[in-house]
């Protein structure tokens, strides 16, 4: 598979390139700073780094965005994967009178607005897939089920997300697209902190294995899943 990861500088994001290229698929690594991205891989075996192209993608800039899908389309390629992981979280400790707008619009602009604009852009790539799929790195901090106060930006802003991957889901599963909103879970990332319980290298086998759709996933209700691909609590 030819898989598209935006955010893979660190985090889930890096875990997800890793463990792609060590099952032996081709990654296109979307990152903000190529060089120390190229620094942070350069661990690797070279066997491993020969399977992932860097590509340097902010997703806030449309330019950036246009340049990678340009790039996509020249080769020729089908790109069967794009993995919307890039994400930040802004004014966590803020209450509704405290709350920023510059955050709830950049969280909107990072976690809503880039991964509309991958998608819008690289649909043209994914159709000429075999089993194309789209998995929108989502969050249960933006679900009904088990709100809690505070965290408007972040949580509004993945709330949109899960949504808008809904909606994508009916659009695009009749023409044989896998789209699912994914809850990683709480994971040790800078995102996540060092309490966390979760391991995104293991989160990433589980993600890697759904978007290989060995087994294919059959929801019931709704595309918004864990990273198991039990459906979650909306
Ligand atoms: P991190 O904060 O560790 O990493 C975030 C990644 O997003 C980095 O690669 C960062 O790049 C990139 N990024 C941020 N803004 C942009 C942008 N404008 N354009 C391109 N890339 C950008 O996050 P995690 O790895 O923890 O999170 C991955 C995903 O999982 C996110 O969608 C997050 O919301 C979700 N999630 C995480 C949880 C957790 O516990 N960690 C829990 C639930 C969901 P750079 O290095 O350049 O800053």
């Amino acid at each position: 598979m030819r898989i598209v990861i935006t955010g893979a500088s660190r985090g889930l994001g890096y875990e997800l390139a890793v463990v792609a290229a060590k099952r032996g698929h081709h990654v296109i690594a979307g990152v903000r700073d190529k060089a120390a991205a190229e620094a942070r891989y350069g661990k690797l075996d070279d066997s491993l780094r020969a399977q992932i192209a860097f590509v340097e993608l902010d997703v806030t800039s449309d330019e950036s965005i246009e340049r990678l899908a340009a790039g996509l389309s020249e080769s020729g390629s089908p790109v069967d994967a794009l993995v919307n992981n890039a994400a930040i979280l802004l004014g966590r400790d803020h209450d509704i009178e405290s709350m920023s707008f510059n955050d709830l619009a950049e969280s909107f602009e990072t976690n809503l607005f880039g991964p509309i604009k991958m998608i819008q852009a690289l649909l043209p790539m994914l159709r000429t897939a075999s089993m194309p799929s789209i998995m929108n790195i989502s969050s249960e901090a933006g679900a009904y089920a088990g709100v809690y106060a505070g965290d408007y930006p972040y949580g509004l802003s993945k709330s949109a997300l899960t949504y808008l991957s809904e909606k994508l889901r009916k659009e695009l599963e009749p023409q044989g697209f896998q789209v699912l909103a994914i809850h990683p879970g709480w994971m040790k990332t800078d995102m996540g902190g060092e309490q966390a319980p979760g391991d995104p290298a293991q989160t990433a086998e589980q993600l890697v294995g759904i978007l290989e759709r060995v087994r294919p996933l059959k929801v019931k209700q709704h595309g918004f899943v864990d990273s198991a691909g039990r459906e979650m609590e909306i």
